[in-house]
């Protein structure tokens, strides 16, 4: 069966029930029919936030395919409240990029699974095209005042550095160039697209606490130069209050429900490669405000996500994570030790071994932040005794928690093991959370802890522009913001073919852009690109509905 297939095997309740079961009145929830809602921000009570435990579900560095983070937060989340313990899982909104193209949805699989997962999957309550729609009102409002004569900044428009977005991976929009056809028509000016997940107000959503803040930070976004060198930003074009009017619902987080029944909260959507990767700060806040245990994901490998969430998110929230559960598969292990992505399935002792180094690296990166892991073995059924046995002794010699976790063929059941041992692991050390670097560090500086602690490289290098950005950064007064570096997550270095533990690589720091209303900096590395292509063959190829409105083929 599919993913969808044992989705349509659920009957879902009504969402005023899953309200009720989550602690709030239903009649204060926002129905989008009868299945999602949102939750207004008065529900988020920060001193009972303080007193749930945050669990992190990470992974190793992962293969294509994705190695089952969300799926095992929904599973964990299904067996903690089956120990009796009141859990909410807090996730990201799908992007339509993946959804159409090679990775697939964002709403777990198996039987642990978010639902209605073809409306979270597809467009679900319009919060992506909400953020696409203030980002491209700032976009044309920059536009509109290159062309007045009357109430012209002055901005140079080669200095502009705003985009424009759409949440598709449509590789032809990259570069473009804009204001052809005449005087009416705009300045002819070069910009491009990049991907809603990668926009800057969808960090500035996920960071935001309440309306105020979120307006502070949409009226500091940086826009580029006037012809006499003085920086301008959004507020200087008076474009925050309408940008914010068109974000008022987008900003309250999402109210679902999992598999078992159980309340789950989903809301906002950056991309860790090319972002901070998690989901808001307000949903997180909900989630804990009503929650003994609160499970949630940081995008990608620990090295991506996981870093960005604890130096940047929990660091500008004020949030101290309980423990980390580590997803790791027998599958992308093999895949780190050398075994080619076709015979996977296979059972292969040696190529499993050479991974460890892997899984090493990425349980060193965690003792760094001083929080306690579990190691979550994803089952797959391809997995035998011998594979889990070798991964299991290698637990025991590190003296790491380890626990098998067959949430995918069973839910919540299939997750018992792994929830006693988050439990156990947070009633029984005191996790005192402390982030890699602080943010007063010079930009370099800041750089290089992440390049050579979490990534374990031997050097950073920086391009001639990275440099003359690091200027920029310095005129413009913002090197105390941190960094969010954009990094492939096929490897741990910025060059996805090194697979494994790499060593002695350097990486290559491009340049470094500016996201001055979020509050950081995004140096990007090696290849990475903000708005991704479609492969040869998208899996838009085999989705499609029939009269009755049903949708096939989504995974
Ligand atoms: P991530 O959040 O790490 O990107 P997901 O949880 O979205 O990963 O899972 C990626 C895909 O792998 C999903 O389609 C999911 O159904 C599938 N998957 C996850 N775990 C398993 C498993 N144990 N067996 C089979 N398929 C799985
Ligand atoms: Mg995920």
């Amino acid at each position: 069966m599919t993913d969808l297939d044992i989705a349509k095997t659920v009957t879902l309740k009504h969402i005023t029930q899953i309200a009720e079961k989550f602690g709030i009145n239903p009649n204060d929830i926002e129905m989008y029919g009868k299945y999602k809602a949102k939750i207004p921000l008065k529900y988020i009570d920060k001193q009972k936030a303080s007193n749930s435990n945050l669990i992190l579900v990470s992974a190793i560095s992962p293969t294509p395919a994705g190695e089952g983070k969300t799926t095992m937060s929904i599973g964990l989340s299904e067996g903690l409240n089956r120990l009796n313990k009141k859990t909410t899982v807090v996730l990201r909104e799908p992007s339509l990029g993946p959804v159409f193209g090679i990775k697939g949805g964002a709403t777990g699989g198996g039987y642990s699974q978010v639902l209605p997962m073809e409306d979270i999957n597809l467009h679900f309550t319009g919060d992506f095209s909400a953020i696409e729609k203030a980002h491209n009102l700032l976009s044309a409002i920059i536009d509109n005042n290159i062309q007045s004569k009357t109430n012209s900044l002055q901005l140079d428009p080669r200095t502009i550095s705003w985009k424009r977005v759409m949440d598709l991976n449509d590789r032809a929009l990259r570069r473009i160039i804009v204001g052809l056809g005449g005087i009416t028509s705009g300045i002819p000016r070069e910009t491009g697209f990049d991907i809603t997940a990668a926009s800057e107000i969808m960090a500035i959503l996920c960071l935001a606490q309440n309306i105020t803040d979120l307006k502070a930070r949409l009226g500091n976004i940086f826009i580029g130069y006037t012809f006499s060198k003085t920086p301008i930003y959004a507020r200087d074009l008076k474009a925050e209050g309408a940008m914010a009017a068109l974000l008022k619902d987008a900003i309250k987080p999402n109210l679902v429900q999992t598999i078992e029944g159980n309340p789950a909260i989903i809301h906002g959507g950056p991309f860790a490669n090319i972002a901070q990767g998690t989901n808001s700060v307000i949903a997180t806040l909900m989630g804990m405000s009503h929650s003994e245990y609160t499970v949630t994901e940081a995008g990608f490998g620990f090295d991506l996500g996981a870093e960005k969430f604890f130096d940047i998110k929990c660091q500008s929230a004020g949030l101290k994570p309980k423990a980390v559960v580590l997803t790791t598969t027998i599958r992308a292990l093999k895949y780190h030790g050398g075994a080619d992505l076709k015979s996977l399935t296979e059972e292969n002792i040696e190529d499993l071994k050479s991974g460890l180094p892997n899984l090493e690296k990425h349980l060193e990166n965690i003792t760094k932040f001083n929080v306690p892991a579990v190691i979550a073995i994803n089952k797959f059924s391809s997995d035998t005794e011998n594979e889990i046995n070798v991964i299991k002794a290698f637990a025991k010699h590190k003296g790491v928690k380890i626990a098998l976790a067959d949430i995918w063929a069973k839910g919540g059941e299939g997750a018992l093991d792994l929830a006693k041992q988050v439990i156990e692991v947070v009633e029984t050390n005191n996790a005192d959370f402390k982030p890699l670097y602080d943010w007063n560090t010079p930009v370099m500086s800041k750089i290089e802890t992440i390049a050579k602690e979490i990534y374990g490289a031997e050097h950073v290098d920086y391009t001639p522009k990275a440099k003359a950005n690091l200027n920029k950064i310095s005129d413009l007064g913002l090197e105390k913001l941190p960094v969010c570096i954009a990094k492939t997550q096929k490897s741990l270095s910025d060059n996805p073919k090194l697979l494994g533990r790499p060593k002695d690589f350097i990486i290559t720091v491009r340049e470094i852009e500016i996201a001055s209303g979020a509050g950081f900096l995004i140096p990007i590395t090696g290849d990475i690109m903000r708005m991704p292509g479609l492969p040869s063959q998208p899996a838009s190829e085999h989705i499609d509905i029939n009269d009755d409105g049903e949708i096939t083929g989504l995974f």
